[in-house]
């Protein structure tokens, strides 16, 4: 089943009078269960294109589906709601709550789906301890080290049990065998659960780790190792 479909995307940014266009038509279609690399120079549209299939930003042409449903035919609160039940993030810096114990971080996404108490605490536990820090639980982000931080990060874009996970180089403020852990991990979750990974890196090291390779340049996709047919 296709997760996510982007089709004849544009994404132009306007600042004075200078325009950049940041994709230029692309085409993308992920199924579920793919555990794909989106990678391609810094400034190629990698990020563009993430912010569009998270549904963070809307296309300047083009359309953007998320199981089935088109994204600029959605209001602001619909586009937020599908975003906060179906989709997961992973960020480059973390991103976690500095005043939030780890266990708070990863049960945030849960309260705000209004999932009741027992089931949020059964699966928080889960997901802490399938990252392998049932121990850090407690600890605030600035008592982890950055590799911790980064699997509570996949432990809470797990948490909702999304349809579709997506980072933004999520390796590229770690060193080599934290990255390890933290692919190792994501790669763990997508043969598990079958939840549909998307990351965008140009860390040859991680790039290994895809099933398929998406190639971004000066935005547009110049090649695709697995195209869904
Ligand atoms: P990547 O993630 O591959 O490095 P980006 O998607 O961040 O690439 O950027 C693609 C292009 O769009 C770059 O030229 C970048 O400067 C430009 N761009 C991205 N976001 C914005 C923005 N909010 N305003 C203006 N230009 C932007
Ligand atoms: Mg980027």
């Amino acid at each position: 089943m296709e997760v996510t479909k982007v089709t004849n995307a544009t994404r132009n940014f306007k600042i004075g009078e200078l325009e950049t266009h940041a994709l230029r038509g692309v085409n993308l279609s992920v199924n579920t269960g793919e555990f794909t690399a989106l990678v391609g120079p810094s400034g190629s549209g990698k990020t563009t294109l993430l912010q569009l299939i998270g549904l963070l930003d809307l296309p300047t042409s083009g359309q953007v589906f998320i199981n089935g449903r088109e994204a600029t035919g959605l209001s602001r609160d619909q586009r937020a709601d599908l975003r906060k039940q179906t989709i997961g993030f992973i960020f480059q810096f973390f991103a976690l709550i500095p005043t939030l114990t780890a266990y708070e971080n990863v049960e945030l996404p849960l309260l705000l789906n209004g999932i009741k108490p027992a089931e949020r605490h059964s699966r928080v536990s889960a997901m802490i301890e399938a990252v392998g820090l049932s121990d850090r639980s407690h600890h605030r982000p600035d008592q982890l080290s950055g590799g911790e931080q980064q699997r509570i990060a996949v432990a809470r874009a797990l948490s909702i049990k999304p349809s579709l996970v997506l980072a933004d180089e999520p390796t590229a403020n770690l060193d080599t065998e934290n990255g390890k852990q933290v692919m190792d991990i994501m790669q763990k979750l997508n043969r598990e659960t079958g939840v549909t990974f998307i990351f965008a890196t140009h860390d040859p090291r991680v790039i290994k780790y895809a099933q398929r390779v998406v190639t971004l340049r000066d935005g547009m996709i110049v090649d695709d190792n697995g195209k869904s047919k």
